[in-house]
């Protein structure tokens, strides 16, 4: 093969792996404050927090760099709390789903917890995910109330095509017809999903990774930041992960990083909530952040 040939074909494969990187992530604060805004209806009151299970991973995964010191990742989903009902930002796993985390070593799972994540998403009017990864939406996938939950539920369609022809692993891939039970959005940059509740594109994590911004009635916000970072000293060093088992679009990994950091030091107002982060979970429940427990 001669030089220009080779050339072709690194430029297609980089061009087969990497399509979203073409618009690397930005976003507008302003103009996600006005989405969420936007639709009428009473705000939110509270987020309550659920943590269903734990991953042991050193520090050094979570953020390039970081002493191989011992960590807790604590697997999580919330609660947001209207006058007149409720809506989950993620849903939990089964525990077949957990083993697959944890690969043979034996990782914690509440059980009782997790229950509560159940009854949680029964009883909400919505259900939305950051993303499309087993301890996000497995959940709502492997639920036995599967139909019901789905019905409510409302993914991208970036997701669906992830969970339909890539899952992270078997047990969450969905048939077409699976697929069709959910409430499929497409947006670009942000959309408006409740009163106060703004979805914000952010894939790199995953192909179909979504941030959710929240503004309750009292005026505090929130930045539910799925696993754009695993730890929030990745916010802050503006620094990514090194785990060798997940592919993550680095132009918009990197991006995410800046925005996040540039939110938490010119928006104090806002509560930059990381997925993972069991130091950050147990500080904002001390500080009245977030509620321990659902209602
Ligand atoms: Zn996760």
């Amino acid at each position: 093969m001669n030089r220009a040939s080779l050339f072709t074909v690194a430029f297609l494969a980089l061009a087969a792996v990497a399509p979203a990187s073409a618009q690397p992530f930005s976003a507008d604060l302003s103009a996600i404050r006005q989405a969420a805004k936007s639709m009428s209806g009473a705000l939110p009151l509270r987020v309550n927090v659920v943590k269903f299970a734990e991953s042991r991973r050193t520090k050094n995964f979570a953020i390039k760099g970081a002493p191989r010191e011992p960590s807790i990742q604590a697997r999580t989903a919330y609660q947001v709390v209207y006058p007149d009902g409720t809506i989950m930002i993620d849903s939990g796993m089964d525990l077949q789903v957990h083993k697959f985390f944890g690969r043979g070593v034996e990782e914690p799972y509440f059980p009782a917890e997790e229950a509560k994540v159940e009854r949680a998403l029964a009883s909400a009017k919505a259900i939305v995910v950051t993303h499309e990864h087993g301890d996000h939406i497995a959940g709502v996938i492997r639920s036995p109330d599967f139909a019901r939950l789905a019905s409510k539920a409302t993914i991208t369609r970036t997701q669906l095509q992830t969970l339909m022809t890539m899952p992270q692993m078997p047990e969450i891939k969905l048939t077409a017809e699976q697929g069709q039970r959910f409430n499929v959005i497409d947006y670009e940059t942000n959309k408006a999903f409740a009163p106060g509740m703004a979805l914000i594109k952010s894939s790199g994590h995953t192909p179909g990774s979504q941030m959710v911004y929240l503004v309750l009635q009292s005026g505090k916000e929130y930045l539910f930041a799925g696993d754009v970072a695993w730890h929030m000293d990745g916010v802050r060093q503006v620094t990514g992960k090194d785990a060798p088992w997940i592919t993550e679009d680095e132009p918009n990994m990197a991006a995410e990083l800046t925005w996040l950091n540039g939110l938490m030091r010119n928006e104090p107002n806002v509560a930059i909530v990381i997925s993972h982060d069991e130091d950050q979970r147990l500080q904002y429940i001390r500080d009245s952040v977030l509620g321990d427990g659902f209602e």
